[in-house]
């Protein structure tokens, strides 16, 4: 007897992994579990690698490639948002918008195929122009797709907001106050320079990186130019912009204009040190780092502006590793209409569905095969 606990067989292919699979839930005491361990040995068991789970429903067939990296997500999701789009890659949305692609792909080499391979055969004549056809609608969707401004990433890793303003208008003090209001600084992240600070918080739900730069100032001084020069380069880079000046100098707003469009918010900040607002500029967010006052109104207006973003149904890109695939893919398109020689055409065919492939983790000689096969019934 070594617990008093529960035993749950789940019998393959119906398993998670697709294999025979026993769950103990044990009290998970260490006395217990170093005995459990020592018994489990005694069978021949060992502990499971890390991934090793997935891995193997993977191999059995049970996930695709997009849905495993989704399940890695959502072990790692720290804000609603992040967990939100975890899912929706893990219902496999994402994985079948590329399979689609690459089965519509397939059926393009296929057609080409076949009319390289047997131009004697009673082929339609416009089969060369529907090739075509559908290569330039898949690149155009390709291409679209791609060009969603980084958003699946940004909202897997974390948007990037950048504090930027004069010197002394209290962008570190707004920082304290934003990341303490949320009170959920998900995770501290050593600043890439001493001038640039960040913190990760979870913002309504979503992952957001502020950063508080360097003040906006002339200097002589070659420390301080360097840190103004990052400062720069972290703002254009950020998602959005918090830029904050003292509410005492107004004038100092204008220093905003190096950043129009509705991703820079204005603040206007010390609004406790003044005794009128009057003279502070049309649609400014007035607030009090030292107070608090008009914080929340600014992380209202900053949630919604997220939102407004990134809350989006369609499933987006998450990773590198499949834009860069996709990019592969959309050139190799191109490419293809390019070319002159139809077997040059075919060849980068091949090489746009083996990138798309490359996503799901299907790439198979035989779904070609497959498809030859089954359309055109040629029986040689
Ligand atoms: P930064 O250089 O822009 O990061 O500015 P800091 O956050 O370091 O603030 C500069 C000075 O202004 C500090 O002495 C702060 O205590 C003060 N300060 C910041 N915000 C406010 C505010 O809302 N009201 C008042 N009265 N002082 C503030």
């Amino acid at each position: 007897m070594l617990d008093d606990a529960l035993a749950l067989w789940f019998p393959g292919p119906g398993s998670v992994t697709g294999e025979d699979v026993a769950e103990l839930h044990l009290h998970g005491s260490r006395a217990v579990l170093a005995a459990v361990m020592a018994a489990l040995k005694g069978q021949g068991l060992r502990l499971a690698e890390p991934g090793e789970f997935t891995r193997r429903a993977f191999l059995n067939g049970k996930l695709d490639l997009v849905q495993a990296e989704a399940v890695a997500d959502i072990a790692a999701a720290e804000t609603e948002a992040q967990r939100r789009q975890a899912l929706r890659q893990l219902d496999g949305h994402l994985g079948e918008l590329y399979r689609g692609w690459a089965d519509r792909l397939l059926r393009l080499l296929a057609h080409l195929e076949a009319a390289i391979d047997f131009p004697d055969e009673d082929l339609p004549p416009e089969i060369e122009a529907d090739i075509a056809a559908g290569t330039a609608a898949l690149a155009g969707e390709i291409a679209r797709h791609l060009a969603d401004g980084h958003r699946g990433e940004r909202l897997r890793d974390g948007i990037a907001v950048a504090i930027v303003g004069p010197p002394n208008a209290g962008k570190s003090s707004l920082l304290n106050q934003l990341a303490r209001r949320e009170a959920a600084i998900t995770s501290p992240i050593a600043g890439t320079t001493r001038d640039v600070i960040e913190v990760a918080i979870d913002l309504a739900g979503y992952p957001v990186i502020l950063a508080d730069t360097a003040g906006l100032r002339d200097s002589a001084d070659a420390v301080e130019q360097e840190g103004l020069r990052r400062a720069l380069a972290r703002a254009e880079a950020a998602e959005m912009r918090l830029f904050v000046f003292n509410a005492e100098r107004p004038r100092d707003a204008e220093g905003a204009a190096a950043w129009p469009g509705p991703d820079t918010l204005i603040v206007a900040n010390k609004v406790d040190l003044i005794a009128s607002r009057d003279r502070l500029p049309d649609r400014v967010h007035a607030v009090s780092a030292l107070t608090g006052e008009g914080v929340p109104e600014l992380i209202a207006t900053l949630a919604a502006r997220v939102a407004a973003t990134y809350d989006i149904a369609a499933p987006l890109l998450t990773r590198a590793r499949h834009r860069e695939a996709l990019e592969g893919a959309e050139a190799a398109l191109r490419r293809s209409l390019a070319a002159d020689l139809p077997e040059l055409r075919a060849e980068d065919l091949r090489l746009a569905w083996r990138n798309l492939g490359h996503i799901t983790g299907r790439v198979d000689v035989e779904d070609l095969l497959d498809v030859i096969f089954a359309d055109f019934c040629l029986g040689k």
